[in-house]
């Protein structure tokens, strides 16, 4: 825990206190801080950090800390993560469990981490580790998926099919005149398809393979 040893200052109606974290580590914070510890990066208590690795002893943990980030942090570039519900498994929140299942699975400095299907999540039977250039690969691969086609019913009834599911959103748009931008309109139908929500503006969605 951290301890108040005195009180330095006031900025913006707030007194800041000088505090001594168990690690021996000074910081300053608000009065009324919740923190529990330093959280200076070589606090050994601060939970980021209890177990001893970081960015310079550990190459794994940027890739943590990174993934981390894009599904939780609160970051306005991070949306794109979260509008998709894609998540980091409960237990590689720990770091000790994600180093573990990367050095169980063909980790190397110098490798990435990449998601083999790009709506999942991040958990172990979705993810391996690649090299820079083939990631890059996939990555352009996805922004131009082979597109399948997009069945949309309602009430269980077949309404009509589009080739992409941007074509689908763009029909959706269309038929319910929602404001939504399409974007958003996306995303929905594919947490559709995922069976990540049950239905969205009365229609449901379901994705057909492209039989070649
Ligand atoms: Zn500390």
């Amino acid at each position: 825990m951290i301890k108040k040893i005195k009180r330095l200052y006031t900025a913006k109606k707030h007194s800041y206190y000088l505090y001594i974290c168990e690690c021996g580590n000074l910081c300053i914070k608000r009065g009324d801080s919740k923190a529990k510890y330093c959280s200076l990066p070589n606090c050994k208590y601060s939970k980021y950090h209890r177990h001893g690795f970081n960015r310079k002893n550990e190459p794994l943990y940027s890739i943590w800390e990174s993934m981390m980030s894009r599904c939780h942090g609160s970051h306005h570039s991070n949306k794109h993560y979260k509008d998709r519900g894609i998540k980091v498994c409960d237990e590689w929140r720990l770091f000790e469990n994600f180093r573990k299942w990367a050095y169980n699975n063909n980790y190397k400095p110098g490798l990435t981490i990449d998601r083999i299907n790009i709506d999942g999540d991040y958990e172990p039977n979705n993810c391996e580790f690649v090299t820079r250039s083939e990631n890059t690969r996939r990555q352009l691969r996805d922004r131009h998926p082979t597109s399948k086609t997009v069945l949309c019913f309602r009430d269980d009834v077949f309404l009509f099919k589009t080739k992409s599911i941007r074509k689908m959103a763009e029909k959706i748009k269309t038929i319910t005149k929602t404001t939504k931008r399409i974007k958003t309109v996306e995303e929905n139908i594919r947490k559709v398809i995922k069976e990540k929500r049950q239905e969205y503006l009365g229609f449901n969605f379901k994705e057909e393979a492209k039989s070649d």
